[in-house]
């Protein structure tokens, strides 16, 4: 049983858009997951053997309790036409019955992303759906949190992680393969200006931000009095 669990197209993306959220949650004694969709096999650089043994590295320096990969074909992840991978993701969703899943941001320049976003979608609804029999029971989550890479939304909430920057930092660069150094150069995107902006925008070091589709509600004002 999992309290989140995290989609990601391929075996880097979920440190990159959200280890500082991932460490934060892991120090909170949230039990997190991730499911990576692919090995990343088409990556200019690396091996599948080496990409799944940096995201085993990765595993254990975000402190999470489980790292799967399920050997989709990278690169084609838009081509699978058929309902068996939406079914094996929601089977995923009813083994582990998270309570909050993670899944990237539908517009994104990359066509892994897009399909992964709405291949989780999918088996959300999968999931949660009775009379779909699968290898475990049905399961419905509580919120679907989506989270950025290629593209840009306008936030719903934004994770503080000042303290936990230096930890995504070092899931990153488990990544040997693909991440010669930790800089614009070699990164899909700016993630250390991206995370230093919306930290500006909350009036800390680092943050992470997400999106939600439907409004979140905030019962317990007492979490306002807060001065941090
Ligand atoms: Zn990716």
């Amino acid at each position: 049983m999992l309290d989140v669990l995290i989609f990601a197209p391929h075996p880097d993306d979920a440190e990159l858009a959200a280890g500082g959220t991932i460490v934060k949650l892991v120090k909170q004694d949230f039990k997190v997951g991730i499911i990576d969709l692919t090995a990343g096999e088409m990556g200019t650089y690396g091996t599948k053997e080496q990409r799944l043994k940096e995201a085993q590295t990765a595993k254990k320096v975000l402190g999470i309790n489980l790292r799967e990969n399920l050997a989709l074909p990278d690169g084609r992840l838009p081509f699978l036409k058929d309902e068996q991978p939406a079914f094996t993701l929601a089977d995923k969703i009813r083994e582990f019955q998270p309570k909050i899943v993670l899944l990237p941001y539908w517009v994104d320049r990359h066509p892994d992303h897009v399909a992964t976003s709405h291949l989780v979608q999918q088996a959300l609804h999968f999931a949660k759906l009775t009379k779909i029999s699968l290898t475990f029971p049905a399961h419905k989550i509580n919120l679907a949190v989506y989270y950025e890479l290629n593209g840009s939304f306008t936030p719903s909430f934004f994770v503080d992680i000042s303290e936990e920057f230096e930890v995504k930092k070092k899931a990153i660069m488990s990544h040997k393969s693909q991440f010669k150094a930790f800089t614009r150069e070699f990164l899909p995107f700016p993630v250390e200006e991206r995370c230093r902006y919306y930290g500006a925008l909350i009036n800390v070091a680092y943050a992470e931000a997400f999106l939600t589709q439907q409004p979140l509600q905030l019962s317990n004002w007492k979490l306002l009095l807060k001065s941090d």
